[in-house]
């Protein structure tokens, strides 16, 4: 554009110069000497209009493309980034190329870089707001599934304790006897042994008693099998009556109870039989409201004084054979096994 101006105005210099020739020329009286004087005049003046003249225009024309660069970027500062400024329709080669264009190229090319940014800006905190979202949905759900677990959890807690109590309510049961409510017949076998696996042969003596109602098919025959029952379950309360915190007291079947004493020699195991002897001879058992009946029980006591040298079916075998010993005898009669000498005397 400067070239341009540069060549107008080298143009108007000579313009200008032939007009104030011409004008001169035409109405003073020329001499040869004025002539060159007029010229001379007309040189300088339009050499001094020629180097004013540019310096004007060609601020006015800087002026109003700095104005138009200024406009835009305050447009651009308000955030109007698909802007452009409107070049001027000059070679768009580079070569020879005003500077003010240059710049306003260069200003769209930074509109158009920061339109881009922008544009990938909005995509990043689109894509971020959308993440947000997401993760605030996932968020909630897993906030509800937690809360679905921690019924989950509690339901299953309760579950778990429900069958805790039912597991160890079959245990009890599986070593109960229902009608008595003392050990049964596998819990006493059980226990016994353990008792011979967890002891060492310097341990504590070891007595069984075995204990049989006398005559008890004639007390269902009489009074019916559930006096005969009401029978077996006061006996039970009596046996277990006498026996120690330590002590097994079990139905082992029928009417055929066993007593099983730790830390008891054969003493202490005589001395409770006889105290179970006199208690149920000594004892009402109450069929119903107007029926009492009285039973005798025989008993067979044996007792181990290391007792880990004998299998734990031996006990029970000479503590049985005592007992039928005391039947033999005539009931309601307490017999003793020496494992020693192998003979059952009667106590007496
Ligand atoms: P012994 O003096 O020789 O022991 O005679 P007993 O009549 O006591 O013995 P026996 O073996 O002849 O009879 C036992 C009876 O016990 C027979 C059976 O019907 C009864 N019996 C077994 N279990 C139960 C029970 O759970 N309830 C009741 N009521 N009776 C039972
Ligand atoms: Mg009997
Ligand atoms: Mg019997």
């Amino acid at each position: 554009m400067v070239s341009k101006l540069r060549l107008a105005l080298l143009a108007l210099v000579v313009i200008q110069h032939g007009v104030v020739f011409g004008m001169t020329y035409k109405s003073v009286l020329i001499t040869e000497k004025s002539f060159s004087q007029i010229e001379a005049i007309s040189l300088v003046s339009a050499l001094l209009l020629a180097l004013a003249t540019p310096g004007v225009i060609v601020e006015w024309l800087i002026g109003k493309s700095l104005r138009k660069v200024r406009q835009f970027c305050l447009r651009v500062q308000q955030g109007n980034y698909q802007e452009r400024l409107v070049l001027p329709n000059e070679s768009c080669d580079g070569e020879g190329e005003d500077e003010i264009v240059i710049l306003m190229r260069d200003m769209n090319w930074m509109a158009r870089q920061i339109n881009i940014r922008e544009n990938h800006l909005q995509q990043a905190v689109d894509d971020l707001s959308e993440s947000r979202r997401q993760i605030a949905e996932q968020n909630q759900y897993l906030v509800s599934t937690n809360a679905e677990l921690m019924v989950m959890q509690k339901q299953l807690k309760e579950r778990t304790t429900e069958l805790e109590n039912a597991c160890l309510k079959m245990q009890v049961m599986a070593m109960t006897d229902p009608l008595t409510d003392i050990a049964n017949r596998r819990c006493f076998f059980d226990t016994l042994e353990r008792e011979f696996a967890t002891q060492l042969c310097n341990c504590p003596p070891m007595s069984l008693l075995n204990i049989d109602i006398d005559w008890f098919k004639t007390i269902n025959d009489t009074y019916g099998h559930e006096a005969g029952d009401k029978v077996l379950q006061e006996l039970a309360g009596i046996i277990r009556a006498n026996s120690r915190n330590g002590d097994l007291a079990a139905r082992i079947g029928g009417e055929e109870y066993a007593l099983l004493l730790t830390n008891a020699d054969s003493q202490r195991a005589i001395t409770v039989a006889r105290r179970i002897q006199t208690a149920v001879a000594e004892h009402n058992f109450i069929l119903d409201e107007n029926r009492r009946v009285s039973v005798t029980v025989s008993i067979g006591v044996c007792t181990l004084e290391k007792y880990p040298c004998y299998s734990k079916r031996k006990i029970y075998s000479y503590a049985d054979q005592a007992l039928y010993h005391s039947k033999r005898c005539g009931r309601n009669r307490i017999s003793f096994f020496d494992p020693g000498t192998r003979l059952i005397s009667q106590v007496v």
